[in-house]
């Protein structure tokens, strides 16, 4: 499903990302963790061309894009096939919840607006948040928020769901309630890459987990691999901090 080799990005000096190689298969759940500033929102931003890198190729489905030659199209149909939910949820604050989900389905993607209200109220039931469609993002918990830009991420069926640090930003007797929201989401089969900072949550759902430091892979595996017996020094520095 998604394909990603040689990738480098950098930011003035700053070398961010370097020479990444990476597959992710379909319906997988792939979880990222690593130490902040390790380049792991930049990784994600570079999936969808909102970072274009210095070089490298990424392929996610059936739209390849090489950095040396790249055209405007390109990145178009490369975002047709994301969709990305923020720490800090990215709703729009003057639209209802209903119109969140909505509006990317009847603007861009030019669905009847009953069809797409139809989708609405089945994801909003998904996340459990149906009594809400009429509300404003602002009447919202930091939860509930997260939990519509899920369901609006789901909405425009993407071939893969890219978390960053969804739960970062939550108090944290609201944490649960969007790893539920998750933990639903990956039983249906979705390609999801997640940042997290959630250990027990990503030994729990992941298929495999990279740790990143300083810009690369360092260690890959099953989660089980990972938290259980990581064979890197700094992958089992990092958990001893966390953990
Ligand atoms: P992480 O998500 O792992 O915390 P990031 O990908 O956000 O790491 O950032 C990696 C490094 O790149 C950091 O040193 C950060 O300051 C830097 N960086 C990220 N975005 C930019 C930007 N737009 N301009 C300059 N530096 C950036
Ligand atoms: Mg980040």
């Amino acid at each position: 499903m998604i394909e990603i080799k040689g990738l480098y990005k950098s930011f003035g000096d700053l070398e961010v990302l370097k020479d990444i190689d990476l597959q992710v298969k379909k319906g997988e759940i792939l979880v990222i963790i690593g130490p902040s500033g390790s380049g792991k929102s930049t990784l994600l931003r570079c999936l969808n061309y909102l970072e274009k890198p210095n070089s490298g190729i990424i392929r996610v489905n059936n739209t390849k894009i090489d950095s040396k030659n790249v055209k405007n199209e390109e990145i178009y149909s490369l975002r047709k096939e994301s969709a990305m939910v923020f720490q800090n949820y990215n709703l729009f604050n003057n639209k209802t919840v209903m119109e969140n989900i909505t509006e990317a389905l009847v603007v861009v993607r030019k669905m009847e607006k009953s069809k797409a209200i139809k989708i609405g109220e089945e994801l909003l039931k998904k996340v459990g948040l149906i009594e809400k469609r009429d509300s404003y993002p602002n009447s919202l918990s930091g939860g509930q928020k997260q939990r519509v830009a899920i369901a609006r991420a789901m909405a425009l069926k993407p071939s893969v769901i890219l978390f960053d640090e969804p739960t970062s930003a939550l108090d944290p007797e609201l944490v649960g309630e969007v790893l539920e929201v998750m933990r639903d989401l990956t039983k249906l089969d979705i390609t999801s890459i997640i940042v997290t900072h959630e250990m027990e949550f990503a030994k729990d759902v992941a298929d495999r987990v990279i740790f990143m430091d300083n810009g690369k892979i360092v260690e890959m595996g099953s989660p089980n691999e990972i938290f259980s017996n990581p064979s890197n020094e700094r992958t089992k520095e990092f958990l001893r901090k966390v953990i």
